[in-house]
């Protein structure tokens, strides 16, 4: 066991007899103050609380002279639950209910020998299981999803409105829309930090402005995990969002007028694919390829026959709604064939290639671009990895050909996230994410709802809601109606205005990052249909709003 003490002068004894008496019981780290001369109270107390907050030690001891200034110091960091003490009841109860790990005495208010009895009762005190403690401990670690923010409660009322109702509404839905994902504290608080105070145009070593090694040091960790998560050759962190790494991706490659072969937008594919009303259907000659009519699913026979006649510069795969499992291999082979750059945009797998339950496509593409806050579960933002030939060209259509400084707030985050990424639990979460999907389809299915190519073998579905009669925009209205998030879709070959649709589609990111399986998916797939099948019954949307919402809670979102 270690224990990190520390005390302003004004319990300077105090602190010494428990160093000292608490030595044979534990690795004890003294952090100061060492002498009676005046000194500040929050100084030990950060050292103190910083030691529990990274886990380097198992508890944190602080006093002064009340015990009070550290306890409100020691009390703002995350994960550290400080408690001021003045008995020894207390502070076998501060353990038992409230989980503290950091104990405040003050030198006037306990004598140094009762103040040792305390500090041993708060160590030998195992933390109480009851539900009931459990769950208020659980409120008390919540509160810091507001409290990370309440600066803003007094600095800006109206944008910390917003921010709370953000909060309540990821606390009480199910969200279900698939490019959607709830990413981690540690993500968010590295994507709030000063980081973003930096200008730092060019790439690390090679800036042009001056005092960029801080942000050096977190862009050349983002690069450096990006490269070792996916195996790749080169990273670029920069790309402020999915579509900006694609612009740069074409930047690097090819010239304006120059023929994409990509899949057509109302069929999986992405705005920045080539629709005419972006960019890259403005600048390029963009020819779509589609789904089989009757499986749904790619040809890859048909792709190659239109991919040698089309003659495309650029082969670019990867979708926004495609349910099914991409061949990369195949696809090399056909690029190799017509002798054309090989690019795929994973945005919506990257989660899914990074925790190993869908194939890689970087061993077999040119470039690969990516969104990072999807299944990846990072910051918003972009990145690209490539092959080192394309190194260069790639760095320098990021910067500086379209983009000025990098958000290295974003990057950093984009580290945190990458790390997370490599850890066993993502595998997990990777995997749990499938099968969920794989269950909530088949409830939907078995009532009776035709799923679009039949099934799914990743984090998202479409269901065909227009052959049960309504269209995607009256099913999601319904569903939203009954705190169910999601959002319509085009189906392939459809019928209805991008307005109106077909379909919804339907991913399961988020509610596995929240921790729920497969008995939860089967809730929620019950009363899609049950919502679905009686869409002008408000009633039922009522009844699932406070199921969902009664479910959604078990869930603490991180
Ligand atoms: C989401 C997505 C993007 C880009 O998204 P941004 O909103 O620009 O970050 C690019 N490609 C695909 C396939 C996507 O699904």
């Amino acid at each position: 066991m270690k224990i990190a003490i520390g005390s302003d002068h004004g319990a300077f004894e105090l602190k010494n007899t428990l160093v000292a008496g608490l030595a044979g019981r534990a690795t004890v780290i003294d952090v100061g103050t060492n002498t009676k001369d005046s000194c500040d109270y929050p100084d030990f107390a950060i050292r103190v609380a910083l030691a529990v907050a990274k886990g380097e030690v198992d508890y944190g001891i602080l006093c002064c002279t009340t015990g009070i200034g550290v306890s409100m110091v020691a009390g703002r960091f995350q994960n550290v639950r400080a408690a001021l003490c003045q008995t020894v009841d207390a502070a076998i109860v501060s353990r038992q209910h409230n989980g503290a790990n950091v104990l405040c005495m003050g030198e006037k208010a306990v004598s140094c020998e009762y103040a040792l009895k305390m500090a041993l009762a708060f160590i030998d005190t195992p933390v109480d299981m009851d539900v009931r403690h459990a769950r208020r401990r659980w409120k008390l670690e919540r509160g810091g999803r507001l409290s990370d923010v309440s600066g803003l409660a007094a600095d800006d009322p109206e944008v910390f409105a917003s921010i709370v109702a953000q909060t309540e509404q990821e606390d009480t839905e199910i969200n279900l829309i698939a490019s959607e994902n709830t990413s981690s504290r540690a993500c968010r608080e590295a994507a709030g930090s000063v980081l973003m105070n930096k200008y730092a145009e060019g790439y690390p070593g090679k800036r042009w402005y001056s005092g960029c090694l801080p942000v050096d040091a977190a862009e050349e960790l983002a690069r450096k995990r990006a490269c070792e998560l996916f195996g790749a050759d080169h990273a670029n962190v920069q790309p402020h969002c999915g579509s900006a790494a694609n612009m740069a991706a074409y930047f690097a490659t090819i010239k304006p007028g120059d023929t994409i072969l990509s899949m057509s937008l109302d069929q999986g594919g992405h705005l920045s694919h080539g629709s005419p009303v972006n960019f890259s259907g403005k600048l390029y000659n963009i020819v779509p390829y589609t789904v089989d009519k009757t499986t749904e699913r790619l040809d890859y026979d048909a792709l190659e026959k239109q991919a040698l006649e089309v003659k495309p510069k650029i082969l670019l795969t990867g979708a926004s709604a495609y349910p099914r499992a991409l061949d990369f291999k195949r696809i090399r082979e056909i690029c190799d064939k017509v002798g054309c750059l090989m690019m795929v945009d994973m945005a919506h797998i990257a989660g899914l290639v990074a925790g190993g339950v869908h194939a890689s496509p970087v061993p077999y593409a040119d470039i690969v671009t990516t969104t990072t806050h999807k299944t990846l579960r990072g910051p918003r933002g972009g990145l690209i990895l490539c092959k080192e030939q394309y190194a260069k060209a790639i760095d320098s259509a990021v910067f500086p050909g379209m983009q000025g400084g990098p958000l290295e707030n974003i990057i950093a985050a984009k580290a945190v996230c990458f790390r997370e990424a490599m850890q066993p639990a993502f595998k997990e979460y990777a995997a749990q994410l499938v099968k969920n999907c794989a269950v909530l389809c088949k409830t939907v299915q078995d009532r009776g709802y035709r799923i679009v190519s039949g099934g799914t073998d990743n984090h998202l579905f479409l269901v065909d809601v227009k052959s049960r009669g309504m269209t995607g925009k009256e099913a999601a209205a319904a569903l939203d109606a009954a705190g169910i998030v999601v959002n319509k879709n085009t189906i392939p070959y459809d019928t209805e205005s991008p307005f109106r649709t077909s379909g919804i589609r339907v991913g399961t990111a988020s509610v596995t990052t929240r921790g729920m399986k497969e008995p939860e998916m089967i809730k929620i797939g019950t009363w899609i249909a049950d919502v679905l099948d009686n869409l002008a019954d408000t009633s039922i949307q009522e009844r699932v709003k406070r199921e969902a919402r009664e479910l959604a809670l078990q869930f603490p979102v991180p």
